[in-house]
């Protein structure tokens, strides 16, 4: 009987709290319901007195993947009745791209349609197909600066520019005139967060730029770059930077990455998305001169090859969310809580390719999937222990 009374009396006092604490958020207006996604914000707002100014958070999440690189036996594996379908092969990633507000991928073969010829190393022409695909497993801008980019000449392109206008994708490092070079890459989200998107490769295999046409490919040049990240940063509030560098299959960055690194945060770039080596290398932080902060993954691996060596099986999916406070005139944005979802390219006799995030594995799919997943996310966090990994 007493128990009962206690439980009448504490309800009672619950109820109160929670009515005085709803009057509470209405009488401090929009601040709850203007807040997006809150979840990873991991702030909370406790503005007590109502002459301060009220505070505003918005929050998005940007998600990158390394290199789709279409070997023959990826595009003759997707090829239908009419044209090709690489949509299954991405199958199972897809909830891990299109529910990111941005997506990005580092598309190393120009994607310049069979009219051309496909082709596979060491000069890529890829099918059309590849871009849909994309766009349908939610990706939203492509990077197109790479050591292939020039691989089948201007006009492999120019076709692949053409086809990624035509699905309304987003391309970054690869332009079709200098006019088009000139007009800065800035996605704007519904939320009010604008990201800048820059692109910059070591070089194209020795197939010299044509002269006059440097648009057609950034090279990365610490001068050019310095003006991109500064013309960026006016105009966005995050400045996300790929470049394609470091040594192929090594597993850790080399002192020229690192270096390289070092310089753009300098430079101020928020974030950085390297690809080249086809092989995963670790995530970390990396402080510029002026005390911020640079997330940089130093390589994303391949995320769809036909490369047949275990750790060149091994990409991912690297997620960070971007935050924007806007108090009184004052705005902070910010960058925060990297993740990662390790992924592993299925196949069997160059057939039936898939994208398969890791930690849903069978030892069938991959013999000792649980102790390969282990040992991967090991590697990826080095520098950033408390990294968190995907798994849902
Ligand atoms: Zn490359």
């Amino acid at each position: 009987m007493i128990r009962g009374k206690f439980i009448k009396a504490v309800l009672l006092l619950l109820m109160l709290v929670l009515l005085v604490s709803c009057g509470k958020d209405i009488s401090e207006g929009t601040l709850n319901q203007d807040r997006t996604a809150g979840s990873h914000s991991g702030k909370t707002t406790d503005s007590r007195e109502l002459k301060e100014p009220i505070e505003v958070t918005k929050e998005i999440s940007i998600s990158a993947i390394g290199d789709m690189l279409i070997h023959n036996s990826v595009y003759n594996d997707a090829k239908v009745n009419q044209g090709y379908d690489f949509k299954p092969m991405l199958e199972r990633v897809k909830p891990f791209l299109s529910d990111a507000t941005i997506s990005i991928a580092n598309q190393e073969t120009m994607i310049g349609g069979v009219e051309l010829g496909l082709s596979s190393y060491p000069t890529f022409n890829s099918p059309t197909e590849v871009g849909d695909a994309l766009k349908w497993a939610g990706i939203d801008v492509v990077s197109l600066a790479n050591n292939h980019t020039l691989d089948r000449g201007e006009e492999a392109i120019q076709r692949a520019i053409k086809h990624w206008e035509t699905i309304d994708m987003m391309y970054t490092g690869s332009y079709k005139d200098s006019q088009d070079r000139d007009q800065l890459r800035i996605y704007e989200t519904e939320e009010g967060i604008s990201v800048a998107f820059l692109s910059y490769t070591y070089g194209t295999n020795g197939i010299p730029v044509p002269v006059g046409r440097d648009y057609l490919v950034n090279l990365i040049d610490q001068e050019l770059m310095a003006q991109d990240i500064q013309n960026a940063k006016e105009k966005a509030d995050v400045v996300i930077l790929s470049l394609h560098f470091g040594n192929e299959y090594e597993r850790m960055p080399n002192q020229l990455q690192k270096d390289l690194v070092q310089f753009v945060a300098d430079q101020g770039a928020d974030v950085v998305l390297g690809h080249h080596p086809h092989v995963l290398q670790p995530i970390d932080w990396v402080t510029g001169e002026n005390g911020n902060r640079t997330l940089v993954v130093y390589s994303l691996g391949n995320f769809l090859s036909g490369q047949d060596e275990f750790y060149r099986q091994i990409g991912g999916v690297f997620k960070f969310y971007i935050s924007k406070t806007s108090k009184g005139g004052e705005q902070e944005v910010k960058v925060h809580s990297p993740e990662f979802l390790p992924t592993y390219v299925k196949y069997s006799n160059w057939r039936d390719y898939e994208v398969i995030p890791m930690y849903q594995l069978t030892n069938q799919e991959l013999p000792n999937a649980q102790k390969h997943y282990e040992e991967i996310k090991e590697h990826m966090s080095t520098w950033v222990p408390d990294l968190k990994f995907m798994e849902e």
